[in-house]
């Protein structure tokens, strides 16, 4: 047992986690356990439960980086031209090289994997 502790700041809110993890099990078998927030965003602030804290932070972290990851798939695009948000749960993406129709194919693939309105495009024109 070789317990480690890791302070994480995602890039999807400003919430500061410490997460504790055993070193002597391999990666892949590793489980993160939640060890305590050290900062909470406002979005977050009525959480109390420092689990179900961490799953709301984890959850919104995964799903963007998946969004990303589909996006960043599109031949063409990179995750410099993406942009991302959160409005409440909604994760709204913003990639102003995506044609119409490759916002269509990965808005259905994103219904699917997180639910209808979940993940969503920002379609408003640049400011
Ligand atoms: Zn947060």
């Amino acid at each position: 047992m070789a317990f480690k502790i890791t302070t994480w700041s995602p890039d999807t809110c400003g919430c500061v986690l410490q997460y504790s993890w055993d070193s002597s099990v391999p990666a892949e078998e590793r489980v993160h356990t939640p060890h305590a927030i050290l900062t909470k965003c406002a979005k977050h602030s009525e959480t109390a439960d420092i689990h179900i804290h961490h799953a709301q932070v984890l959850e919104e972290n995964q799903r963007k980086n998946k969004a990303a990851g589909a996006i960043a798939a599109v031949p063409g695009i990179t995750h410099d031209d993406i942009r991302f948000s959160y409005a409440g749960p909604v994760l709204v993406l913003r990639c102003d090289r995506l044609t119409v129709s490759e916002k269509d194919v990965l808005q259905k693939a994103f219904d699917a994997e997180h639910g209808p309105g979940m993940v969503s495009f920002d379609t408003a024109r640049p400011a």
